[in-house]
């Protein structure tokens, strides 16, 4: 399988230029501006390479290579291309950009498919805008009420319904479900964001399961005060709970004794939040994340006891409102198999693993059968400037899922069958 790898990775650099933040770093919102023209430079890429583009009503992009059989369910690949706040330019983007190219290359080869091979690019994936994540996955595999979603707010305070009009999607967000079975398969390329397979120098992992994240807000309301006036007797300081609160998170999560089990306070917000001041009401944001949805229930039921037995110890109340709690992903043993052979074929080493992220596979794979295929990133960093895969690891990647997308799709190369 030959790879372009000069014109894919100059095409990474390209992608990246359209951003809100100074080089390297990459900010790419959605629907922001520059989000748009990253839309429009991507749309006239799959137009050159002959593939048909059509957009639904929130914005997710297809571009179908159409196979001899297009009555068949489509094979398809695909990622997502914004970026959050002072990111890199490879995350999402090695997906999208990759699986054009690995559609180019099999052009190339004279391959001609059985099923159409769709290209997908998801509308934000990440959670910069909207607080929610995967937005497009989710209402393509209706794992998000249509109604929910226009309701999503930005910071600004605009709804999703009228950000995404403003940026030209108008259709209904009933219409952007997809039915089961539309797809006989969906595989995604990334890069791993985390080190193992640099750490073992091992060129591939194959992900044999995506871990489930649960995202829930922790509200802790006590009694503010003057903090020289106020006595220590009797206080009921909200911060206080809250700390109490969040090292029983990280005890909940150490307690399953299980690798994959996660358990993180990203947000801590006080108020009023003045030097002089008792904290009268926290709130915290928790994400807990495992490959096991009974498992991280019982983390969940720990946390849940900890914030009841901290309330009445220090008589603050304490109320959890869950803001989504999604169900892990398993991959399709077919397309791991397709993957296995694609590797033996490329003579490419590889090592099956578990996505500890989500990603849009997460969601699709409520409608298709999936897997994800993950590259080496240099140190494992990710969601950084700093964010690296060479030209050579994205290269074996691409290779890696044309073949298996040939596989998939069936179909003939140089006149005999694929
Ligand atoms: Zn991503």
């Amino acid at each position: 399988m030959e790879i372009d790898e000069t014109r894919l990775n100059r095409e990474i650099d390209a992608l990246a230029t359209f951003s809100d933040a100074e080089a390297p770093a990459v900010t790419r919102v959605v629907f922001s501006e520059q989000d748009g023209k990253a839309r429009a430079w991507l749309k006239q890429r799959f137009l050159e390479a002959g593939l048909a583009v059509r957009e639904d009503a929130v914005g997710n992009t297809f571009a179908n290579w159409p196979g001899s059989r297009p009555d068949l369910p489509a094979v398809a690949t695909g990622s997502h291309v914004d970026a959050i706040p002072h990111a890199g330019k490879y995350d999402g983007v090695v997906g999208v950009l990759g699986g054009l190219e690995a559609i180019r290359a099999l052009q190339r080869s004279g391959f001609k498919p059985e099923r159409s091979i769709e290209l997908i690019v998801f509308t934000s994936e990440e959670p910069t805008r909207f607080g929610l994540g995967c937005l497009g996955s989710r209402l393509m595999s209706g794992t998000l009420a249509p109604s929910a979603a226009a309701a999503l707010r930005d910071a600004d305070g605009d709804t999703l319904e009228t950000v995404r009009q403003r940026a030209g999607f108008s259709g209904s967000l009933e219409s952007v479900r997809v039915t089961v079975g539309a797809y006989s398969a969906f595989v995604e390329l990334h890069i791993e964001q985390g080190p193992m397979l640099e750490q073992e120098k091992i060129p591939l992992g194959l992900v044999t399961h995506i871990a489930a994240p649960a995202s829930f807000r922790i509200t802790v309301e006590g009694e503010g005060g003057h903090a020289g006036g106020r006595l220590m007797p009797g206080r009921r300081d909200a911060l206080c709970a809250a700390a109490e609160i969040i090292l029983a998170v990280e005890r909940a999560a150490l307690a399953t004794r299980a690798i994959d089990t996660v358990g993180t306070v990203g947000i801590c917000q006080v108020h009023p939040g003045a030097v002089n001041s008792i904290p009268s009401r926290v709130q915290l944001s928790v994400d807990l994340r495992d490959t096991d949805v009974d498992r991280r229930g019982q983390v969940q039921r720990a946390i849940n006891a900890a914030c009841g037995d901290v309330g009445e110890r220090r008589g603050v109340s304490v109320t959890t409102e869950t803001i989504n709690a999604d169900l892990p992903a398993q991959s399709s043993p077919e397309i791991l198999a397709a993957l296995t052979t694609a590797c033996e074929a490329e003579g490419i080493g590889f090592r099956q693993m578990v996505s500890r992220a989500y990603h849009d596979s997460s969601f699709m794979a409520r409608i298709a059968p999936i897997a994800m295929l993950f590259i080496p990133c240099r140190g494992g960093v990710s969601h950084r400037p700093d964010e690296y895969s060479s030209p050579e690891e994205i290269s074996r990647g691409v290779r890696v899922l044309a073949r298996a997308l040939a596989f998939l799709a069936g179909g003939t190369e140089n006149g005999t069958e694929g």
